[in-house]
């Protein structure tokens, strides 16, 4: 199409932030980062490569994903641990915090619940900023790899040890119910670790190298009682290809620990509901 007289003019009109947060109540981050102070780890989970393990969380306690032996990806989903109706809402939490997460940004639920499941309260990778390319670490602009997506795009087989079919199948197992009823809960993921972008020439999604190493951390306060689910990617670091068993590919630790006391001032937060308001 030719382009009209004042297209230059049209394009040099100033972006408006979408979603301001001047007004979204912010956690106290300090206030839990003290709450630290004499915490107990309670649990831990190794999360094998090209597998995935479920997790549980009690509100008022942190969790971390910790990097061992090698730069390694994951794939997080998180669940309302009473209700796996309630999960994490990637596009929400990317339309509020934008394109990549760290401190102090929140994991919020889907729709109707709306509320923080998560908050960030420490990253060890937050010095990478944004890279030249656009690229920066803990994405929720990703989906998760996943055997269809492969199978449509390769026209070979199903891959299964992609971080859809690792996070159901750990669901399945965590839940006691079936895969096939259980697939539909998987969602959206954070993209832990991973480093992604858009092109800017293309916009089309891009990932490169992590820059994790090991003894990296991403460190989370639990609003809600949390049921998580980690995927170590078949992709490893994420620097050629992932949904095969090409790349190297390391496992990934979570830890969970208990304060002492909740951070002062902090209380769950409440769940919203249409229902909840207007009646039945
Ligand atoms: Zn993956």
């Amino acid at each position: 199409m030719t382009e009209p007289g004042d297209a230059e003019a049209r394009r040099k009109v100033g972006p408006v932030i979408c979603y301001p947060v001047d007004t979204l109540p912010r956690p106290d981050v300090e206030a839990y980062r003290a709450a630290r102070a004499g915490w107990e780890k309670v649990d831990e989970v190794i999360v094998p490569p090209r597998e995935a393990c479920c997790f549980r969380v009690p509100a008022g306690s942190f969790f971390r994903i910790v990097s061992i032996e090698g730069p390694q990806v994951g794939d997080l989903n998180l669940w309302s641990a009473g209700d796996i109706s309630e999960r994490f809402f990637s596009g929400k939490t990317r339309a509020l915090h934008g394109t990549h997460l760290s401190t102090g940004d929140q994991l919020w639920s889907c729709l109707p619940y709306l509320r923080p499941m998560a908050t960030i309260t420490e990253d060890t990778l937050d010095w990478y900023g944004f890279d030249e390319f656009g690229g920066s670490v803990h994405d929720v602009i990703g989906t998760r790899c996943d055997p269809y997506t492969h199978k449509l795009l390769s026209g070979g087989d199903e891959y299964h040890h992609c971080c859809h079919s690792n996070l159901t199948r750990a669901l399945a197992h965590s839940l006691g119910r079936p895969k096939e009823e259980v697939e539909p809960a998987v969602h959206d993921v954070l993209n832990v670790f991973m480093c992604t972008g858009f092109t800017r020439d293309t916009g089309q999604y891009f990932m490169k190298a992590s820059p994790v190493r090991p003894g990296d951390y991403l460190e989370f306060f639990a609003e809600i009682d949390l049921l998580g689910a980690l995927s170590a990617c078949p992709g490893g670091d994420c620097s050629a290809q992932h949904s095969s068993d090409a790349a190297a590919c390391h496992p990934l630790l979570v830890e969970v620990y208990r304060p002492k006391a909740p951070p002062a001032g902090w209380a769950p937060p409440p769940r919203n509901g249409y229902s909840r308001t207007h009646g039945a």
